[in-house]
């Protein structure tokens, strides 16, 4: 499971990224960052002027997440047009915040060397004012879909702080209703599928793309937002066909 520190050192890989927030019924997003972390969580700053503030205030939620590849991060595309994904990760959190009141971030300050840089940003702009993100659920996604370092395209975690509930990654293969005949197998790319007397799905390297769900002909594997099934069996045949195409 991943710590309060391991999160916040991956989103340190990059200087800033995005945060989302509700504004009614509407998402906002901007680029800010995480000053600091402690047993209490992820710590960020705004000024008590801008909406960021307004919407932190009323909803008390918020959504982060950043991106880190080996690249600079321009976008390449291959002869048919799709897009080169160098490899990196993904990170991903969102829960609930609430203020710190100025006497609160001193006494952290006193103790702990990490709170310095927001006492001295109070210090410079008097409206700014510290929130924590002190309870959350998020994944880590490390993705190389081009499998140029490893034999698979993506590994992932969930995790959460402060108890949070969470869902684990990966769809779900029914031992009961499997007929071990081997399709999901050949329709995943992702390597996630563990054969067997029944088939199962390892949730780490799965996308929870579908193809396997869609192509199953014993209704075995649960999606986490099922289709209709007229349109299930129509997807699956075209994915299978495709599958079956790329090996002849
Ligand atoms: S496609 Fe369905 S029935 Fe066939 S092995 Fe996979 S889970 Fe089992
Ligand atoms: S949902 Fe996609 S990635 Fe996951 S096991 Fe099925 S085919 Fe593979």
């Amino acid at each position: 499971m991943m710590t309060i520190k391991d999160v916040y050192e991956r989103f340190e890989k990059l200087h800033s990224y995005s945060f989302a927030t509700l504004d009614g019924d509407y998402p906002e997003i901007r680029i800010a960052h995480f000053l600091t972390y402690d047993e209490e969580g992820l710590y960020f700053m705004t000024m008590k002027v801008k909406p960021f503030y307004e919407q932190l205030k009323r909803g008390k939620k918020i959504a982060v997440c950043a991106q880190v590849t080996k690249s600079d991060g321009a976008a390449t595309h291959d002869e048919d047009g799709l897009s080169y994904f160098p490899a990196g990760y993904n990170i991903r959190v969102s829960g609930d915040v609430r203020e710190l009141s100025t006497q609160e971030l001193y006494a952290k300050a006193k103790k702990d060397d990490r709170f310095i840089g927001c006492v001295k940003d109070l210090e410079r702009y008097p409206t700014m004012t510290t929130f924590v993100l002190h309870s959350f659920k998020g994944e880590l996604y490390d993705f190389d879909f081009e499998k140029e370092f490893r034999d698979h395209k993506i590994e992932r975690e969930r995790f959460s702080f402060n108890g949070m509930d969470f869902i684990e990654p990966g769809f779900v293969i029914d031992p009961a209703k499997c007929i071990s005949c081997g399709i999901c197998a050949e329709v995943c790319t992702f390597a996630a599928i563990i054969p067997g007397e029944s088939y199962s799905i390892m949730g780490s390297h799965c996308d929870e793309c579908g193809s396997c769900y869609s192509a199953c002909p014993a209704t075995a594997i649960t999606a986490k937002a099922p289709l209709d099934e007229v349109e299930r069996k129509a997807i699956g045949k075209q994915i299978l066909a495709y599958a079956r195409s790329q090996k002849s």
